[in-house]
């Protein structure tokens, strides 16, 4: 069952009986359209269309703003359809990217959807934000990890982040017995602590904190 690390056991089972009723829920960017078992379901804001009394009339619209702002008519209309475009198809990424990174930090990789799969780096299990909002995700899931570690070791973790020049402070072991960050060959008495999970591991050549690369 899919779960987060901390996280209530009745979020878990809700989450689980949600997946489980909308498991064969399909979802079509191009109108924006949701179908279960065959059937279409109405979106959100198709439901909300219906109570607008008066539907926007962009014609009408772009007359009155291409008088007050210059351009043609045609121009406006063209410039707001790819306004819309642009942010539905930047909500359904954003919407990819933190799903992908959910499963990622719940140790599923293989779970990360095919359009964030570009963005996804194996040997340092990080998934690159490629626009402010996925920038915005990564953040917020920081600032929730960082809020449960300790004020020395979040110090540490950032002197070592500011000290290293590809800025990773924590690497997981690479190869069986090497550093992730500078690939020298970790001593098997350390790897021995680094499999435990126990206690930071910091590697004697380049200083970074080694993790298992099974732990989440
Ligand atoms: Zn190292």
């Amino acid at each position: 069952m899919f779960s987060l690390p901390g996280e209530p056991s009745l979020v878990t089972e809700a989450r689980q009986h949600i997946l489980e009723s909308f498991s064969d829920l399909e979802f079509y960017p191009d109108g924006h359209r949701y179908v279960l078992n065959g059937q279409e379901l109405p979106s959100v804001s198709n439901v909300v269309h219906r109570f607008i009394r008066t539907p926007f009339d962009d014609q009408r619209q772009a007359i009155r703003y291409a008088e007050r702002h210059g351009q043609t008519p045609e121009y406006w209309i063209q410039q707001w359809r790819q306004n819309a475009f642009r942010a539905q198809t930047l909500g359904t990424k954003t919407h990819a990217y933190g799903e992908s990174l959910g499963y990622l930090r719940a140790g599923m990789p293989e779970r990360i959807c095919p359009s964030i799969l570009p963005q996804y780096m194996p040997e340092y299990r990080f998934l690159a934000p490629i626009h402010p909002k996925e920038e915005a995700v990564l953040q917020e899931r920081r600032d929730a990890c960082a809020a449960k570690i300790d004020a020395r070791t979040m110090s540490a973790y950032e002197r070592i982040r500011k000290s290293v020049h590809n800025h990773l402070a924590v690497v997981s072991v690479y190869n069986g017995n090497a550093c992730g960050g500078c690939f020298n060959t970790i001593t098997p008495q350390r790897l021995v602590e680094v499999a435990s999970n126990r206690k930071l591991i910091i590697c004697e050549h380049c200083g970074r904190i080694i993790i298992n690369p099974d732990f989440e």
